[in-house]
């Protein structure tokens, strides 16, 4: 849980550091907004992720569910700046297969934390595969970060693009090709 009087007290003191007045009208309420907002934003860390895979549905004989352009927006945990863009995933059921909307969630769970897009890429795989344990699966993230585009290299539109494959997606690069292709990368 986000214990919001902390955070009130250091957006006040990060004003300070940088030469503000926390005092002046337009950042009075500066710190309380920051603290609400941390509650949205961070809101992932209080989230069980493997929650949203519980509820599963058997279809027998699938061969491959792909779902791409799930949009999500996270926070460099080096800079604590926003960096977004799209989740895709493809996997191969055994059996069972998620809720559509419950992969979404599951990236989500782990956007709304301080996070590396390599990292979020891996916990993303892992999650899925010890809910719903398809015979194969392949995640890729492609993002945009603001702490390469507004600050240091300054490079607007540059794209970082992160994959985790599992089980039969692992050594299979026509399998891999298919997802690619699919999702236009
Ligand atoms: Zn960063």
């Amino acid at each position: 849980m986000v214990d919001k009087e902390k955070v009130k007290a250091a957006v006040r003191m990060l004003l300070e550091g940088i030469g503000e007045d926390p005092d002046r009208e337009g950042l009075l309420e500066t710190p309380d907004r920051v603290a609400r907002m941390c509650a949205d934003i961070y809101g992932g860390l209080d989230e069980d992720p493997g929650m949203h895979l519980q509820k599963q549905f058997s279809a027998p004989g699938s061969e491959v569910v792909i779902e791409k352009d799930i949009v999500f927006y996270s926070m460099c945990e080096h800079h604590l700046l926003p960096f977004f863009g799209k989740a895709h995933i493809a996997y191969i059921p055994d059996g069972k297969i998620a809720g559509l909307s419950k992969l979404p969630r599951t990236v989500e769970t782990f956007a709304r934390r301080p996070q590396i897009q390599e990292q979020m890429t891996t916990q993303v795989a892992d999650a899925i595969m010890s809910s719903l344990n398809p015979k194969g699966l392949m995640v890729v993230i492609e993002a945009e970060h603001t702490c390469m585009t507004m600050r240091g290299v300054k490079k607007p539109g540059a794209k970082a693009i992160t994959m985790a494959t599992r089980g039969e997606f692992k050594d299979d690069p026509e399998k891999q090709k298919v997802f690619l292709s699919a999702i236009s990368l």
